[in-house]
């Protein structure tokens, strides 16, 4: 009987409530509406919904994020204004964000987010689906009616600063990371751009500083997105109309680490909206932290104003490990792993692979393997075998196909394209560039790779490798762009 009365008395209060925030939310718009242009109150006004008002706090109802940054920085003043003028001095706004989940489900979810205060953006509960294989961003929003945020930070827990071997090759990178790490923002190295050959170790440096700034600070929203991932969400949500919820989503990040943005070359949408993110970030104080296999200045393809951004920090590179360094790293991997290995076979890896790290563990791991499953010891004999069968394998021979394919992979082109009747300036010059790098890199002779390529004849072929030579010397863009197929098609 008691508990009927409350509930009776509090549902009673919710009505006056609300009538009384309509009420006022009514003389607001008369001040409103003769104060915008009519399309602006329209749009922008007449969509509002008011929902509550206790303590001079009147709640409004906005459809979206993007709804609710717009009036901020639009109308802010003339609200500040009406307000004041309908409630009196103390009068405060707040506002619901309405989202819905597009993935079907039927409630609206509703968030609060206190007026004038956008870095509590930044509480809002708010998960994204980072995992595309397990479906496509429907909305990159999805709040589930908890209050703190939630980001899976992708991190991998091995990749620490701990299993991170200091030396020579890395000690700048190493120092800076971890000098974000303990003070993310708050440091001269924003953005830190690490960069450097491949399996040299940026992957793992870069979680290792999400790793560390989760545990010195977990509340903290750090977030590890490779570039190419960024790439195909930025897609998805284009095709969703979703842009705006996937630029916000971004900027509620406290870490944002992006690996391997070379991958935004040529990308202009892309990269234009990494700007925006990037700007709103770096002003707001927020850490970024960037990888490449190369530095800022020969990275082509990107646009001068992001270049210029991603030199604002601290470049700091990755370099090949040294011998000692390398001994480091394999005894670290061993002694993890709980297994001695004599020094004199360390030794021997050690010195046959050098200038790669994940080759380096990968030898040790297939040494493992075998030893285990042959159930023999691990002898120098066994590391001797294995190293000349990986060392063999990795100098396999390309095949024409191979080069077709990674030729048209770069400029984002089909395959079937190369074998087109078209002259378009772009499918020639990648048919030349396939053909240039079978005839430098494969055995085939001129009249089999002008069959195997766009059906050409000998001819065809030696004229292209010509053409290719000529421009690789009088135009130095396509010759960045033949270094980076070289590059991927050695990889
Ligand atoms: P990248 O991203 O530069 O291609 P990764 O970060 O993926 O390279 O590194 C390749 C492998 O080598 C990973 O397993 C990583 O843990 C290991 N590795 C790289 N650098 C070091 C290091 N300094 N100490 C220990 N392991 C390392
Ligand atoms: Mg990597």
């Amino acid at each position: 009987m008691q508990r009927f009365f409350d509930d009776n008395v509090e549902f009673k209060n919710i009505v006056l409530m609300v009538k009384r925030s309509e009420e006022i939310w009514a003389k607001c718009l008369q001040i409103i509406r003769d104060n915008v242009p009519k399309n602006s109150f329209r749009t922008w006004f007449e969509p509002i919904v008011p929902l509550d008002i206790q303590d001079n706090v009147l709640t409004i109802q906005v459809p979206s994020t993007f709804f609710y940054e717009f009036i901020e920085e639009q109308f802010l003043d003339l609200l500040k204004k009406t307000l004041h003028k309908v409630i009196g001095p103390d009068a405060k706004l707040e506002y619901h964000v309405v989202m819905e989940n597009n993935s079907n489900s039927e409630k609206p979810y509703t968030v609060k987010i206190p007026a004038r205060e956008k870095t509590q953006l930044v509480n809002r509960p708010v998960q994204m689906p980072l995992d595309l294989e397990a479906n496509a961003i429907v909305n990159p929003f999805v709040i589930p009616g908890i209050k703190k945020v939630h980001v899976d930070p992708h991190l991998n827990p091995e990749y620490t600063f701990d299993n991170f071997v200091e030396g020579e090759c890395n000690r700048l990178a190493r120092s800076a990371g971890y000098a974000v790490a303990q003070n993310p923002g708050g440091t001269a190295f924003n953005p830190l751009f690490v960069y450097g050959g491949s399996g040299l170790g940026k992957t793992h440096l870069a979680q290792a500083i999400g790793i560390e700034v989760k545990k010195l600070m977990p509340e903290k929203v750090v977030l590890y997105v490779d570039a190419n991932k960024f790439l195909t969400q930025y897609m998805e949500a284009t095709r969703n109309n979703n842009r705006n919820d996937f630029i916000h989503f971004y900027q509620m990040i406290d870490v944002l680490i992006v690996d391997d943005v070379q991958y935004f070359a040529k990308k202009e949408g892309t990269q234009e909206v990494f700007f925006h993110i990037f700007n709103h970030l770096h002003q707001h104080g927020k850490q970024l932290v960037l990888t490449s296999d190369k530095p800022p200045v020969e990275l082509n393809g990107m646009e001068q104003r992001l270049l210029s951004r991603f030199k604002w920090g601290l470049s700091a590179d990755l370099q090949e490990p040294d011998f000692e360094t390398r001994i480091k790293i394999l005894k670290k991997k061993t002694y993890k792993d709980g297994i001695i290995i004599e020094e004199e076979i360390l030794e021997y890896i050690a010195s046959h692979i050098t200038s790669n790290i994940r080759e380096l563990e990968g030898a040790l791991v297939s040494l493992l393997a075998q030893s285990t499953l042959n159930k023999k010891e691990i002898t120098m004999e066994l590391a001797k075998d294995m190293i000349d069968k990986l060392v063999k394998s990795t100098r396999r021979e390309i095949s024409i196909d191979y080069i077709q394919k990674v030729v048209c992979n770069y400029f984002s082109m089909s395959v079937d394209l190369l074998s087109s009747k078209t002259r378009k300036r772009e499918i020639v010059q990648a048919r030349q560039i396939a053909m240039f790098f079978a005839k430098s890199m494969t055995k085939a002779s001129l009249a089999s790779i002008g069959a195997s390529i766009g059906g050409k004849d000998h001819a065809t072929v030696l004229h292209a490798c010509k053409t290719v030579n000529n421009l690789i010397e009088t135009d130095k863009r396509f010759k960045g762009d033949l270094d980076e197929i070289e590059k991927r098609l050695k990889m």
